[in-house]
């Protein structure tokens, strides 16, 4: 009988090999955020006009080497997130994840990068990098990958390939809220969110898919910050569902806890941006209150 273990080693090789030196998406420190406000009429607190910023990652050019493609061997076809349209000498492009493509930062009290992907707009897979077809054990012909069976990458629940997500919910924004109370409960559900995502491990192998559960019941806790929590709650196990497809490769372990640890920590960057920006609202809002007391 032959055996299905399938050695993965010779991949783990190649996906090295195929790598570039490349820079990696440079993200705004959330906790260094500045959002300035200024006094308009009576001393209301109003926030200063966004200046247009540029992304830093990308110089302002709105694209930069695709991340996944730097991952993937020449002979590759197709990037899930790039779709290889763009190419500039030896290096394919894709929209910039810091900037989600436009060369500048949006308002960060109106837009955050995507809690589920970051920026990419897709969920790649992890078994083959997102390149779909997998050379296995020295054989010199393309196999499909049995993870995602040719597709490279799944749709990212929570921004739809938006590439971007909106403020939390709260009315009628966060850039207009000026309820305190309302503030202080938004920023409590931030940070309650934020500790059962700070509090998951990935694990990958036997107790991976108690792991699943676990990060599943972390992005429920946000639900009401964010229809996009809501939606990675399945998202997240269904992706992770794809990626056991690899669990006859030597390493799986590491790849399905890796992929749990990659959606942890762009939730978390989503979450602490957004903690920045309801702790400068809350400020507004209480200095603002406090003004509205005195007359
Ligand atoms: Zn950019
Ligand atoms: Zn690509
Ligand atoms: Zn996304
Ligand atoms: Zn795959």
């Amino acid at each position: 009988m032959r055996s299905v273990k399938i050695c993965l080693s010779l991949l783990m090789l190649f996906l090295v090999a195929g790598a570039h030196a490349t820079a990696q998406a440079k993200y705004l420190i959330p906790e260094k955020i500045e959002r300035k406000t200024e006094a308009g009429e009576g001393g209301v607190l109003q926030w200063e006009a966004w200046p247009d910023v540029e992304c830093p990652s990308c110089k302002g050019v709105g694209k930069s080497q695709c991340e996944t493609c730097a991952r993937l061997a020449k002979d590759h076809e197709g990037c899930p997130e790039c779709q290889r349209k763009d190419k500039q000498k030896d290096i394919y492009l894709a929209p910039c994840r810091v900037c989600a493509g436009n060369g500048k930062i949006p308002d960060p009290l109106e837009v955050a990068p995507c809690a589920g992907c970051m920026g990419a707009g897709v969920l790649v897979c992890t078994v083959c990098g997102g390149g779909g077809k997998l050379k296995v054990g020295g054989a010199k012909r393309w196999s499909d990958c049995p993870a995602c069976r040719g597709e490279a990458g799944f749709p990212c629940g929570a921004c739809e390939g938006k590439r971007t997500m909106t403020s939390i919910d709260i009315k009628p924004n966060l850039k207009e809220a000026d309820d305190p109370d309302k503030l202080a409960k938004a920023l409590a559900d931030i940070d309650k969110t934020l500790a059962k995502f700070e509090a998951f491990q990935p694990i990958g192998g036997t107790k991976a898919r108690k792991a699943v559960k676990a990060l599943g019941a972390a992005y429920s806790t946000g639900k009401k910050l964010h229809p996009g929590f809501k939606d990675m709650a399945k998202v997240s196990k269904d992706y992770m569902g794809k990626i056991f497809g690899g669990s006859n490769f030597q390493g799986h372990e590491k790849t399905e806890a890796n992929t749990m640890g990659m959606l942890k920590s762009n939730a978390e960057y989503y979450l602490k941006h957004q903690r920045r920006m309801t702790e400068l609202a809350l400020k507004r809002a209480k200095a603002n209150a406090e003004l509205a007391e005195k007359k």
